[in-house]
This record gives structure tokens, C-alpha cells and sequence, in this order.
């Protein structure tokens, strides 16, 4: 930093001692000047005193020596009188030397008598006055012998004054020398104490700034160390916030990429089956859509194989459904490999793979697959220590001799499949149009289940929902039964697809829905609240028009509340009503809660579901099963929960049968449980004497 005190000090000192060198002399010069001129002026006067009183006496002399050099002094008029005369005339004035020249320059007198005859000592000023002009001249420290006596150091000023006779003309010069020593001595002390006063005022004036200048450079360097400071601290402010920044960047680079890792497993989820990682029935069918446009072009043939596992149900029964699982999972991986099926294979669901192949010259080119496929399952399967022996039946479809397009194909591969079954294991057979047996069996029961309502042959069975940290009640989900008299006891999954493609589900579901809600408003006056329940919907019913009327009726005609109702759909529901969007957020505006059922097993677009005014996901039982023993599983369900969770949806998780399953699901947040570990689902009457006392 610019030292400010230290420049400013040697700069003024420097001035100051500048200024106090030059006032001494200044002063010293301008005293000596007055002094001289009044000095000047009283040797004129003295001059002219002399002239008036005393030239008459020397004028004689002074005519007598004209002309003359070194001719001596009448020495009795210098002796005499006149010296007298003179004497009287110097005494009370400073005057202590009086010449007088005649016109050559030459002592005619002198109040020192040694020097008559001498000729002046200053020729300059002698014709200066000889020209009439008055002239002076100072000189210190001589020595002076005057009429009074000896000095030995006299400072002496000399002036030189014409003497003009009558006729004008100048007769002669008179020197007068006067003492000025002590006005000299006075003027050197006053100039020491002036030199003192201003040495003094100065070197107050300089402590007094310097002083001020040193405040100021104090008050400057606080300043510039407070910046100082401040800077460091808002540097370190500066880079502590760049590091926060870098930090929240990092943090939000691993939440995006989280995400996306979500987003891309849900699209595989999309499009594969997650427990064998086949394409899934959507992929398959948009393959097969795709593969018959080409065949009608290039007017080849296709051929759809439908392959179900002869045994699986009762290995799953039997062996629990892990062991179905990898079992599964081994068939996949063998019908790949070996038969070299890998990308036309996929996998329906349950026990059931459909295969495609193009190209298909000869029908038996199609029967050879066929037989390979079946070969496939002459060994035995291995899984978890179990020698399991399995076989297949294939059902075959030809495009286009069996149907030109996807569903038409699927179907009759799949009643060629029934026929094969039919025949024993191990078959395979091709489908023929007489294979309506199947359809008569279906069209059987179908007429079955139509009478079911009004036989009351239906049940609504309740089935349980917890809180996964307190165990509490939160709801019940609704599950149909069927007792049929000619069939038996039909699980829901036997009937609710037909039901589906007939239609029938529309009654159906309605049914479940108005016996639902009566029996929830029955409980409450029973003194039972229940604080939820759950109703299944079907795409079929969500698709009339008229649902939403239906479902108000309902409400109304139970009295319960649209708050207390909460409707499950499965993706693909969602995914098939055109205007999902529209008739879902009708029924959230009625107050009724949505989950999603079943998820992960669909097909659902996560940018789709992001839209849909849903509070619930409910993660499949088919996740919850691998807990503990399938790492994907796992990780599926922990993508879930994460992506739920980004979404602000709550989680209900199916099939919960241990307490493994619920440990893990609640320490990943999953709000609810539902599953046998709490109990099967089960009549109303058992259901209120199960929680009803709670
Ligand atoms: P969902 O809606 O996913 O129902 C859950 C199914 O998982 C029920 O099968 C239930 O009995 C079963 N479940 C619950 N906890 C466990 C468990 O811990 N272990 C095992 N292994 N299974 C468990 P359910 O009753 O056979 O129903 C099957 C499906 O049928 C339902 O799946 C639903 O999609 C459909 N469904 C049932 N009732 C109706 C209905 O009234 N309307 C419609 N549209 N569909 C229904
Ligand atoms: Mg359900
Ligand atoms: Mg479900």
C-alpha cells in the first residue's frame, strides 16, 4: 500500500527547510536595503550641513589643489578651525568618516590625516558623483580612523555627494562614511529570531499535518485491512457456496439418473415378462402383427405355436410357488437355447409360451418345430435338488388358411393346444375349424355363469388390508367367488377373463359392486366401520357410458361414502379406454380413491401413469414372492417404491405371506399389506368376526 506518512513526511520536511533557507536571506537583503538607503540619505544630509557650514572653508583648498596630485594640504587650515568645526558638526551622529576630493579625485581632506594627497579608494563612484549623481557603498568589517579615534571593525556605508558651486558646476566631492554596525548587528539578531519563528511555526505546522496525514494513514489501513477481511471471508463464502452447489448438482445428477434407470426398467417391464425376461404378450402380439403385414406381402405363410406345460399346476401346488417360478424360468432358458427359438418365443403368462415362425413352407416344417419343442422336455428339469419330469402340448395356427389376424391366430393356436392336451401329453396338433368342442366347452360356461347371479351362486369374499408399521385395519379388497353347483368351486381366474370377453363382467362387476357397499354400510350398523374398501373394475365396465351414473346410484342407494370406496384397475385398463384420462378423473372428482393393480406386470407407459390422477400402486404378488430369494424381484420392488414415491403415490403391496416379505416392503416405505400372512380372503360373516372386534 502507498505509505502515505512517509512520503508526505520527507516531502515537507524537505519544503519546510527549503522555505526556511531562503526567508533568512530574503529578509537579511530586503532589512539591508532600507537600511542603506536611510543610511544614504542622512549621509546626503550630512553632506549638505558640511556644504553650507564648512565648504566655504575648504573650497579655497579644494580650488588650490585642482590640477595638482599629491601636493600636500595646507596644513593649517586642515589642522585648525575647521577640523574643530567638523568635529562639532559629527559628534551625536554616526558619521565617522568625512573626505573630501577635489575634481582629479584626489584627499584634499580626510578626518584621517593620513590619507590627504591620497587619491579615492572607489574611482566608480567618485565620477559618478563628479557627474553629479549621489552614489553609496557598504563595506563590513573595516577598519576606520575617525575624528573620535580607531575602529577597529566598523560596518560602513560610504555615500559619495557632489559639491556644486555658485556657477553650477561641481567643485568638488564629499565622502561621507557613516557606522551602520550596530543596525548590522541588529539586523543578524533579529534575522536568527526570525529564522527561529519560522523554523518553529513550520516545524509546528509540520508535526500538526504530520499528525493529521498519520490519523488518515491509520484510518486507511483499517479500511483497506476491514476490506481485506471482508474479501476472504466473501471468497470463502463464495467457494463454500460453490461446493454446496456441487454437492445439490451431484445429488441431483444421481436422482435423475435413478430415475431413469426406473423409467428404462419399467419400458423392459413394458415389453418383457420380468420373471423369465421373454417378451411378454404385448411384444408378442405387436411381433405377430408385424410378421403377418410382411407374410401378406410377400404371400408367405405363417405358422403360431401355443405351448403349455403339461404338469405345472401340480408342481406348484405340490413344490410352492418358487420352485414353479424357476422351474419356469428353465423352460424359458431351454426353449431358447436349445430349440433356438431365442427372439420368436414369449411368454403369456402362468405355464403358457406361444411361439412364432415365418417363413413356413410345408405344414410340416411347422409340425417339426413342433416336435423339437415337445423333444425339448425328454430330460428332466433340475430345480432347487428336484428331478422334475415335464412335458408339453403345442397347438398350431397357419396364417392364413387358420385366420389372418393376431387374435384369431392366437386363439385357434390356442383351442389346437386343448386338442392336443386332450389327446395326452406330449402332443401337438394342428388346428382344424371342427375344433369347436373348446368353444362349445366355453359357450357352457359362459351360459353357467350368466345364471350364477341370479342362482346366487356369487360371493363377495373380503380379503384384508394393514398398515404395514401397525398392523392396523386400513381396508378390504372385494375378490368374487363362484360356487357352482356343476362346477365346483371356479377360482376367479378361471371365469373373469371369459366373463371379460363375453361381457358378462359388466353385471358382473356391478353386482360385486352394489354387494360390496351394502355389506360395508350393513357392518357399520352392526357397529363394524370399516375404513376402506376395495372394488376390482374391469375395462369393460369402465368403457360404458353409463358406469359412472351406475356407480352414483350405488353410492346413493347404500349410503356410502365415495371416500370409503376405492376402485382397482389393472394397467392394461388403463392403457385400453381410449379416454382413460376423462372417466378417471371423473371418479376422482366424485372423492373415490384409484390404485393401479397388479403393477409390474403390465405394459404401462410410466410417462402415461405420471398423468393419471392415481393415489395407489399396489405392487404384484408375483415381486412379492421373490423376496428374499430373486435379486430382481428386489430390485424391481425397490425401483417401485422409488418411482411411487417421486410420484407422491402410496404403495399396497399383494401377496404378502411372511414376514420376511412385510420387513422388507415396510423398511422400503410401502404403506400397506395385504396378503395371507394376515389372513385369506373370506365370507363377510368371517371377516367381521376375524376384525370386527378389533
Ligand atoms: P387381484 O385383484 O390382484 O387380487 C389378489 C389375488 O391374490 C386374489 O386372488 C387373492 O386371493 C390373492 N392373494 C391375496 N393374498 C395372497 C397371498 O398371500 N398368497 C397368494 N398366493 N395369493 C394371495 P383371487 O381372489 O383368486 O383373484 C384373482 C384375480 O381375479 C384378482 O386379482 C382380480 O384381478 C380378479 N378378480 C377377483 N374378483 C374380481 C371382481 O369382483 N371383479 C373383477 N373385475 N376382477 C376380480
Ligand atoms: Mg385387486
Ligand atoms: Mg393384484
Amino acid at each position: 500500500m502507498f505509505n502515505l506518512s512517509r512520503y508526505f513526511s520527507t516531502l515537507s520536511f524537505i519544503l519546510i527547510v527549503l522555505a526556511a533557507g531562503a526567508l533568512g536571506p530574503l529578509y537579511r537583503y530586503l532589512s539591508v536595503q532600507q537600511m542603506s538607503a536611510f543610511a544614504a540619505d542622512r549621509n546626503v544630509a550630512m553632506a549638505q550641513v558640511f556644504r553650507n557650514s564648512l565648504w566655504p572653508g575648504f573650497a579655497e583648498q579644494v580650488r588650490y589643489s585642482y590640477g595638482r596630485t599629491g601636493a600636500p594640504p595646507p596644513a593649517g587650515v586642515a589642522a585648525g578651525e575647521l577640523r574643530q568645526r567638523l568635529a562639532d558638526l559629527m559628534r551625536d551622529t554616526a558619521v565617522v568618516r568625512l573626505r573630501v576630493y577635489n575634481r582629479l579625485g584626489v584627499v584634499v581632506f580626510s578626518t584621517n590625516l593620513g590619507e590627504i594627497g591620497r587619491e579615492t579608494e572607489n574611482p566608480a563612484l567618485f565620477r559618478q558623483a563628479l557627474a553629479g549623481q549621489t552614489g553609496s557603498d557598504l563595506a563590513q568589517g573595516i577598519a576606520v580612523e575617525g575624528l573620535e579615534g580607531h575602529h577597529a571593525k566598523a560596518d560602513l556605508l560610504s555615500t559619495f555627494v557632489p559639491v556644486v558651486g555658485r556657477a553650477r558646476e561641481v567643485e568638488g566631492v564629499v565622502e561621507v562614511g557613516q557606522d551602520v554596525s550596530p543596525f548590522m548587528a541588529e539586523v543578524t539578531r533579529t534575522l536568527w529570531w526570525v529564522t527561529a519563528g519560522v523554523v518553529g511555526v513550520f516545524a509546528l505546522l509540520y508535526l500538526l499535518q504530520f499528525l493529521v496525514v498519520r490519523r488518515a494513514h491509520q484510518i486507511l489501513r483499517i479500511q483497506e485491512a476491514k476490506i481485506q477481511a471482508s474479501r476472504s471471508t466473501l471468497e470463502l463464502q463464495v467457494e463454500q457456496r460453490t461446493a454446496e452447489l456441487k454437492r445439490a448438482n451431484r445429488q441431483l445428477e444421481g436422482e435423475v439418473a435413478e430415475r431413469r434407470q426406473a423409467e428404462s426398467k419399467l419400458n423392459y417391464l413394458a415389453y418383457h415378462d420380468p420373471l423369465t425376461g421373454l417378451p411378454n404378450r404385448r411384444r408378442y402380439i405387436e411381433r405377430l402383427a408385424e410378421s403377418i403385414g410382411e407374410a401378406q406381402r410377400r404371400n408367405q405363410r405363417l405358422a403360431v405355436l401355443f405351448i403349455d406345460l403339461d404338469q405345472f399346476k401340480q408342481v406348484n401346488d405340490s413344490l410352492g410357488h418358487t420352485i414353479g417360478d424357476e422351474l419356469l424360468v428353465a423352460v424359458a432358458t431351454r426353449l431358447s437355447r436349445q430349440v433356438g427359438l431365442t427372439d420368436r418365443l414369449a411368454r403369456l403368462g402362468g405355464d403358457e409360451f406361444i411361439c412364432l415362425m415365418e417363413g413356413v413352407g410345408a405344414e410340416d416344417e411347422a409340425a417339426e418345430l413342433a416336435r423339437e419343442i415337445i423333444a425339448a422336455f425328454d430330460q428332466p428339469y433340475l430345480v432347487a435338488g428336484h428331478e422334475l419330469y415335464l412335458s408339453t402340448s403345442v397347438g398350431i395356427s397357419l396364417y392364413p388358411v387358420d385366420g389372418d389376424d393376431v387374435g384369431t391366430l392366437m386363439r385357434n393356436a390356442d383351442s389346437a393346444m386343448y386338442r392336443a392336451k386332450a389327446a395326452g401329453r406330449g402332443h401337438y396338433h394342428f388346428y382344424t375349424p371342427d375344433m369347436t368342442d373348446a368353444v362349445m366347452e366355453r359357450v357352457r360356461v359362459e351360459n353357467l355363469l350368466r345364471r350364477a347371479i341370479e342362482n346366487h351362486e356369487l360371493e363377495v369374499y373380503l380379503q384384508q388390508q394393514v398398515d404395514a408399521v401397525s398392523g392396523r385395519l386400513t381396508g378390504a379388497e372385494a375378490l368374487i367367488r363362484w360356487h357352482s353347483p356343476e362346477l365346483g368351486e371356479v377360482p376367479p381366474t378361471r371365469f373373469i377373463g371369459l366373463a371379460e370377453e363375453t361381457g358378462l363382467i359388466v353385471s358382473l362387476g356391478n353386482w360385486v359392486l352394489r354387494e360390496t357397499c351394502r355389506q360395508v354400510m350393513a357392518w357399520r350398523a352392526d357397529g363394524f366401520d370399516l375404513p376402506q374398501v376395495s372394488v376390482n373394475l374391469s375395462v369393460k365396465q369402465l368403457e360404458r357410458p353409463e358406469f359412472i351414473h351406475i356407480l352414483t346410484d350405488i353410492l346413493a342407494e347404500t349410503g356410502l361414502e365415495p371416500e370409503r370406496l376405492k376402485l382397482e384397475l389393472t394397467e392394461s385398463v388403463v392403457m385400453q379406454v381410449d379416454n382413460a384420462f376423462v372417466l378417471l378423473d371423473r371418479l376422482r372428482a366424485l372423492g373415490i380413491t384409484l390404485a393401479i393393480d397388479d403393477f409390474g406386470t403390465g405394459y404401462s407407459s410410466l410417462n402415461y401413469l405420471k398423468l393419471l390422477p392415481i393415489q395407489q400402486l399396489k405392487i404384484d404378488r408375483s415381486f412379492v414372492v421373490g423376496i428374499g430369494s430373486n435379486r430382481g424381484d428386489e430390485a424391481i420392488i425397490t425401483t417401485v417404491m422409488a418411482l411411487a414415491k417421486s410420484l407422491g403415490l402410496e404403495v399396497v403391496a399383494e401377496g404378502v405371506e411372511t414376514e420376511e416379505q412385510a420387513g422388507f416392503l415396510t423398511i422400503l416405505g410401502c404403506q400397506q399389506l395385504q396378503g395371507f400372512l394376515h389372513g385369506e380372503p373370506v365370507a363377510a360373516g368371517k371377516f367381521e368376526a376375524r376384525w370386527g372386534k378389533r
